[in-house]
């Protein structure tokens, strides 16, 4: 059975939680959401270090500094800096970029509203670059506190009715590596071909036809576990910028840009093209 606010429900054979990652059909399923390395739970403030950002897409004044390239992410991992222009978009004096200014001290107090004000400060303490990164004007932007949790099931049968997790209901991690919706979209086409399958088994005895749910939804679980263990070790790319640390992360970072395998690799882990079935 599921109610809605207007007081309605209906019953439903198939429920799919695609409802973030404050879910409710988790909530209500009973599954719990945490993280799968420290255990926390979802609703705690995470242990420090935490990363939280600041997102904007700003039009900046062109021509930006020569160290930035059009077509890809500038990375500058020791301001917690990343910037990616819209290349499309330039037009006249000004081309939009996304700005995010990542935080590693779990600072709460971050703007809602970014302000251009706010992100001109920041950019002037972040940017590495000789030339200066002007703001013309802020489109929007908004503030994420980020954490890694993950569902203990993303299956449960209640009574007839079969409850599935899919996108952040099932697991949430930091955004670097861009992977949060394309696993999401991934999860959602899993789950319509379960679905569907469990529907041509209607012959079989329940539990085998059950199977067919119980299999995709642990596959999707341990594809939500794989890619929060790979943001947690890529989380250490802005952890890492002090001291000796600093030192093992530029090193690694050399050998990754200098070794065609691991290029590769980060290539198909980045765009979510390792994650085929
Ligand atoms: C700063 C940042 C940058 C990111 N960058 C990337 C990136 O580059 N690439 C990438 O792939 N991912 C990225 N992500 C992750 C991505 O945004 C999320 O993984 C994705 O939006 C999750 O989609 P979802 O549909 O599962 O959940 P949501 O986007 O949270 O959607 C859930 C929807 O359900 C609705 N809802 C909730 N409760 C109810 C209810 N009771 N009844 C009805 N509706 C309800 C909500 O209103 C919402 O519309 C980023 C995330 C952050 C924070």
């Amino acid at each position: 059975m599921v109610s809605f606010e207007d007081g309605s429900s209906i019953r439903a054979r198939y429920i799919v939680g695609a409802d973030g990652a404050r879910s409710t059909v988790r909530h209500i399923a009973g599954i719990e959401f945490k993280d799968p390395f420290s255990g926390e739970s979802y609703d705690e403030p995470p242990a420090l270090p935490s990363l939280n950002f600041v997102l904007a897409d700003a039009v900046l004044q062109r021509p930006l500094p020569k160290g930035i390239a059009l077509d890809r992410v500038t990375a500058i991992f020791d301001a917690c800096f990343f910037l990616i222009p819209l290349s499309s978009s330039a037009d006249g004096n000004g081309i939009l970029c996304r700005v995010y200014l990542g935080y590693v001290d779990g600072k709460q107090d971050l703007p809602r509203n970014p302000t251009p004000e706010y992100i001109q400060d920041e950019l002037d303490k972040r940017n590495p670059f000789n030339e200066k990164l002007v703001i013309l004007s802020v489109k929007t932007g908004s503030r994420y506190r980020t954490r890694s949790a993950l569902a203990n099931t993303f299956y449960k049968k209640i009574g007839n009715s079969n409850v599935l997790l899919v996108g952040d209901a099932g697991h949430v991690h930091t955004p670097l590596g861009g992977q949060g919706m394309n696993l999401g979209i991934c999860d959602g086409v899993a789950v319509a071909h379960a679905i569907a399958q469990h529907l041509e088994g209607a012959n079989l005895a329940p539990s085998e036809q059950d199977d067919v749910l119980i299999r995709c939804a642990e596959s999707r679980r341990q594809n939500g576990l794989r890619v929060i263990t790979g943001t947690k070790k890529l989380n250490y790319m802005v952890y890492w910028n002090h001291g000796w640390r600093r030192v093992v992360r530029n090193a690694i970072i050399s050998t990754v840009r200098i070794t065609p395998f691991a290029r590769k690799q980060l290539a198909l882990d980045i765009s979510g093209l390792s994650n085929r079935e």
